[in-house]
């Protein structure tokens, strides 16, 4: 008889895995401390998944039917500096329905789902901790993200670097523009809702923004905030970490969601081994780590090199001058940055 995993925490990375492990015959349950759907803080446009990746993991038709992006527009506070391609679109998709699909799919698998349930941070044989975010009281980082239903944009995704921060729009389905920002935590900015994103953005010198999000028909309901948390790699516990709960790259990038379903579709296969019993639990938590590690050094180190320079104002005024003068080398970054 195969054993069975317990996974804790039903976002990309979570999901991703139950569903895999599932259609391989593991007897798998999710805990989600929330419940489906739901709006969470990202930047909604995912760069560089690989189709193939999308195969493992059983879940390549759902994102199949997600928006293309292919314009980028890049603005230094209020002047736009860079407008480009993408050789390879990147794929716009809210949160709000990619999760809810990723949960219905997990369940027609035959994955046993419980919402509203929060599990207890343990190290237990079987139990895969894909619970996102560490929290960091010292952290200094504030997200924000809110849909406007009608917003003009001049460009699939747009990229807004403000002086203590930044802001990306992505296009995603239905019309909508999801605006989502990174900010350094100012303790006198204030604000309810959306109203706190509004303050950030003039804070930021990212007037231009404000007022075309002002004009737009916000979406109230889909604002969400997080803090407290720290980017890079996450605590080391002996725990088997996958996504967020293993490391953060920088979200810039728009890796994040791709790290998450990576990290699940490197778990799997030692996962199926420990469900069969050809694996402890020991080999398999350490087994992962070293393979995750392995996987996203060469990224998370370029882009831990390059975020700071966004928040520095030589930074930015060295990379509106070489964007201007067209020698910023955007699709190498990019590529390097997947
Ligand atoms: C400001 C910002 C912008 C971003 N923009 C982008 C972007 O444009 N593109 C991109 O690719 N990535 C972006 N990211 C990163 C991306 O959102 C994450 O990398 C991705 O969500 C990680 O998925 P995950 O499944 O690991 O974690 P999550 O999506 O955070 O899911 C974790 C889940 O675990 C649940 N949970 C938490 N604790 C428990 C518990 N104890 N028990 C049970 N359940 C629990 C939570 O409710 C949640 O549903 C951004 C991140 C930030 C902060």
């Amino acid at each position: 008889m195969m054993k069975r995993i317990t996974i804790a925490g039903g976002g990309l990375a979570g999901l991703s895995a139950g569903i895999a492990l599932a259609e391989r015959g593991v007897p798998v349950m999710l805990c989600e401390a929330g419940s489906y759907p739901r709006h969470r803080v990202c930047g909604e446009f995912i760069n560089g998944v690989d189709q193939g990746t999308l195969e493992v993991l059983g879940i390549a038709d759902i994102l199949g039917t997600a928006r293309l992006l292919s314009s980028t527009t890049w603005f230094v506070g209020d002047e736009r500096v860079y407008d480009a391609m993408l050789t390879e679109p990147a794929i716009g998709v809210s949160r709000h329905s990619l999760d809810e699909r990723l949960a219905e799919r997990f369940v027609a698998r035959g994955g046993e789902l419980k919402e509203k349930a929060r599990v207890e941070k343990k190290e237990e044989e079987g139990l895969v901790w894909a619970a996102g975010r560490q929290a960091d009281r010292e952290s200094g980082w504030i997200g924000l993200k809110v849909h406007a239903r009608d917003m003009a944009t001049v460009a699939d995704l747009e990229m807004h670097l403000g002086t203590a921060g930044y802001v990306g729009t992505a296009r995603v389905e239905g019309g909508r523009v999801n605006i989502c920002g990174l900010f350094r935590r100012q303790r006198g900015i204030g604000g309810k809702g959306v109203e706190l994103l509004l303050n950030y953005l003039r804070e930021n010198g990212l007037e231009d923004l404000r007022g075309r999000m002002e004009l737009g028909d916000l979406d109230s309901a889909a604002f969400v905030g997080v803090s407290a948390f720290r980017l890079g790699r996450q605590v080391r516990d002996g725990l088997c970490r996958v996504g967020d709960a293993e490391s953060i790259i920088p979200p810039f990038t728009g890796n994040g969601m791709s790290m998450a379903f990576e990290a699940a579709e490197t778990a799997i296969d030692p996962l199926v081994e420990f469900s069969e019993g050809n694996a402890s639990w020991g080999e398999t938590v350490s087994g992962i780590e070293a393979r995750l590690e392995k996987r996203f050094a060469k990224r998370l180190f370029t882009a831990r090199f390059l975020h700071p320079l966004f928040f520095r104002e030589l930074g930015r005024m060295m990379l509106a001058s070489s964007a201007r003068s067209g020698v910023l080398p955007f699709q190498f970054l990019f590529k390097s940055l997947r």
